[in-house]
């Protein structure tokens, strides 16, 4: 017998007393007492709910408890075990112990991020469901019984039986032959039939089959990807991989492959995927290969769903796990390999709620722990990746060719620029799209060939502005400004989600003339189908993907050649593969670019790249056109010949100067309050103390932060830029000395603290 099997049944001694990890902000475990009917189910990891001043919360036990501990409290009992959820595992345990302290978080935050969402009663949809299934009783009564509804069912349960399909719903036995549960117990307490509670899976329920696919033969750059990772998996080693491969090299298909190896050998692995990439394409290329072996995981799933696959998961079901950021911290054992496909994304870090965690860095101290391989794939790999693979930390992986088609190198497309500045038609009249394009488009359309429209919204979009003064109408609550939706017709706030009509007059001015600059997609597709009549178009942004599977319906409808133009956001940029593409169209490409924060270039960058690598993937050519007001700029030139080396030489240089990521790291302390002054007062007072304990970073701020108002608070920001050498320890040593002697905020003003943040807040 091994140990693992010892201890499985080994009964366990009743736990009097547990000591849980709690989802509030402060980091210290809380005792309660355990009723007699819990006793023997509590045990580290387990999820229970427990009182918590007037409220009941979800925790997790971690160790067991004595007397002293609720010596000096009134103790309380714990109100409810979760026994359908397995515990949580030593290892998950550890890991949001060292997510709690890198983002200097309680540990009942950071373990919440890997517990299903729900919420914390045991509601109904966070618990297992069993449903009635009814099977035919062989060996019942030989006669029919008297009642018509009763007679009816037993004859159709007998042809179910014949035709092998019991036991079937109780539900469906009802729908089809009349009668109520009590038909139903009436005929089981004659001995008729059986009547069996299954369980029920909501997570099994959503799922559909796909066939198998072919496994290309890998090329050279795959092989010795592949290869290379293949040695630390049967190694046991833990070794981080930076697989750098162009737009079309093949990154899938070494994942595909290495998964195959793990598979193989038994054990298990992690995929994470931006949420943007995790379409049914992506979806469909994992199923194909293993089938059932996959649980996939996305934002849009319910509450019940997700219990179910949290449970499936934790139970062993699914060896493999494909999902966004929350992924990483799914319960599967022992993972062999972890892989974050598009590592750069920002969306792997999370801002709110905490655990503020970047997943990538998180996938990398998971794997380390289990000593598993990891691959951090991207065609566009981020700074601070790049850097560690330079320093030796990773290991770089280069494909820096397309996958060959019919045996020729396939080719990246070729850039070519429009200078809005030669297009003084454009500017007058507020439209975004050029001949070039226009011409581009319908000559694509003309050959059965297909287009995509990238708009990058960000700091992008149809506002409406006084032609005389200049006056933009911003949301009364957030200082953004709002964005007009043409089919509502209204203006609405991308942030707090508030609407308004838009204004008929000028508040500033009383001018009557009130324009829409920018152009947002609903603009664009107007324009587009004014100019181009014939031209079929689908358009997906955040309005024509709300509901939930709209997005799929789009790209399948593209997919099958539907529309001649896919317009979009960001959305269209990523890891969408259609052979018919032959055209990417940018509206504006330096949009982003001049946003204040230090990512904004990396980002354009990525962006550009990404989308270019959208065109002429199968056997035919592609080409981008770039439109662009400065063509001039190195953003752009880098992006034009295709030069990410080129790209990453400038862009680490000026980071090096000011002692950005990846030389030095970020924390940004963010204090948010309704008062303006008051919150800006208690920054300065932080600002002053920082300035006593934490000697040997940089200081920046107090400044109001980007959004200065969201939701009616305002924030103002604090930023530390450490050096390099100077070790977390001492940052979270000296913050906390200084949150202490700042003392109690002042009413509802929140402090919140973001370590390694990702972007603009
Ligand atoms: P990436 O993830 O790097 O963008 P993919 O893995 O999606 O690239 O590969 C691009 C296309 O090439 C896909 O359609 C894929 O099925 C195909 N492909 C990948 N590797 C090979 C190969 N070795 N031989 C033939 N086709 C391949
Ligand atoms: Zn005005
Ligand atoms: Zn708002």
């Amino acid at each position: 017998m091994t140990a693992s099997s010892t201890q499985q049944t080994r009964t366990r001694a009743p736990v009097q007393i547990a000591r849980v990890a709690l989802p509030v902000p402060i980091d210290r475990l809380y005792s309660y007492r355990v009723p007699d009917s819990f006793q023997t189910w509590v045990r580290p990891g387990r999820r229970v709910i427990v009182p918590f001043g007037k409220r009941k919360l979800a925790g997790v036990v971690i160790e067991e408890g004595s007397e002293a501990d609720l010596a000096k409290f009134k103790a309380r009992d714990l109100i409810d075990v979760d026994v359908q959820l397995p515990p949580l595992s030593q290892e998950l345990l550890e890991l949001t112990r060292w997510v709690a302290t890198y983002y200097m978080c309680a540990w009942g935050e950071a373990l919440r991020a890997a517990l299903p969402p729900g919420s914390a009663s045991a509601s109904s949809r966070t618990r297992v469901q069993t449903v009635a299934m009814i099977d035919f009783n062989e060996e019942g009564p030989e006669v029919l019984p008297r009642g018509e509804r009763q007679r009816a069912i037993i004859e159709q349960l007998r042809i179910w039986h014949m035709a092998e399909e019991t036991p079937v719903p109780q539900r469906r036995v009802l729908a089809e032959c009349g009668g109520t549960a009590a038909t139903i117990k009436r005929l089981a307490e004659m001995g008729f039939l059986f009547v069996e509670q299954e369980e029920r899976d909501r997570f099994l329920e959503e799922r559909r089959a796909v066939e198998a696919s072919d496994r290309p033969t890998l090329h050279a750059g795959q092989e010795q990807a592949v290869a290379a990772i293949q040695g630390s998996i049967e190694d046991n080693r833990f070794e981080t991989f930076l697989l750098h491969g162009v737009t079309g090299s093949g990154k899938t298909e070494v994942y595909l492959r290495v998964l195959e190896e793990v598979r193989r050998r038994g054990q298990t692995a992690i995929v994470l995927v931006p949420e943007i990439s995790l379409t049914p394409q992506t979806v469909r290329r994992f199923r194909a290969r293993f089938g059932d072996e996959v649980a996939v995981l996305h934002s849009r799933m319910g509450d019940g769903e997700r219990y179910d696959a949290w449970r499936g998961i934790g139970e062993g079901r699914y060896p493999i796990v494909i999902g966004p950021r929350s992924a990483i911290l799914a319960p599967l054992a022992n993972p062999a390999l972890i892989i974050v496909d598009e590592e750069h994304e920002s969306s792997y870090k999370q801002f709110d709620p905490a655990p503020r965690y970047h997943a990538r860095d998180v996938a990398v101290m998971r794997a380390a722990k289990n000593n598993a391989a990891c691959i951090l794939g991207s065609a566009t790999p981020s700074l601070e990746s790049l850097s560690n693979a330079r320093e030796g930390k990773y290991t770089l992986l280069e494909m820096p060719e397309r996958v060959p088609v019919a045996g020729k190198p396939a080719r990246l497309p070729h850039i070519r620029i429009v200078d809005l500045r030669n297009e003084p038609a454009l500017r007058l009249s507020n439209d975004a799209l050029s001949q070039p394009l226009l011409d581009g488009i319908a000559d694509r359309a003309g050959k059965g060939e297909q287009t995509i429209l990238l708009l990058n919204r960000r700091g992008f979009a149809p506002v409406m502005e006084c032609v005389d003064c200049g006056w933009v109408p911003e949301c009364p609550d957030c200082s953004v400004s709002m964005v007009y939706h043409k089919p509502l017709h209204h203006l609405r706030c991308h942030y707090c989600g508030i609407t308004q009509p838009p204004p008929r007059v000028c508040p500033t001015c009383d001018g009557k003339e009130l324009a829409f600059q920018g152009s947002g997609t609903q603009r664009l597709e107007a324009e587009l189908t004014a100019r181009l009549p014939d031209v079929r178009v689908l358009r997906m942004d955040l309005d024509t993907t709300a509901k939930k599977g709209s997005h799929h319906d789009i790209l399948e409808q593209f997919g099958n050649g539907d529309a001649d133009v896919l317009l979009g956001t960001q959305m269209v940029a990523k890891g969408l593969d259609f052979e018919k593409v032959t055209l990417v169209g940018i509206i504006r490409a330096e949009a982003g670019l001049q946003l204040p924060d230090i990512r904004a270039e990396e980002r354009a960058f990525q962006l550009l790249t990404q989308v270019a690598g959208r065109a002429g993937r199968a056997d035919l050519e592609g080409e981008v056109i770039l439109q662009c007001l400065d063509p001039g700029h190195p953003i752009i030139q880098f992006a034009l010949k295709h030069d990410y080396a080129g790209f990453a030489h400038y862009a680490l240089a000026t980071r090096a100067i000011l002692n950005y990521p990846p030389t030095g790291r970020l924390v940004s302390i963010l204090f948010s309050g309704p008062d303006d002054q008051a919150t800006r007062t208690t920054a300065e007072k932080f600002r002053r103390l920082i300035d006593n304990h934490l000697t040997d970073v940089d200081r920046l701020g107090p400044s109001p932060a980007f959004i200065h108002r969201l939701k009616n608070r305002y924030r103002h920001q604090v930023l530390l830029k450490i050096p390099q050498g100077v070790p977390a320890s001492r940052i979270r040593e000296g913050l906390g000395k200084a949150e202490n002697a700042l003392g109690s905020l002042p009413q509802s003003t929140r402090m919140t603290i973001d370590v390694d943040p990702a972007g603009l807040v």
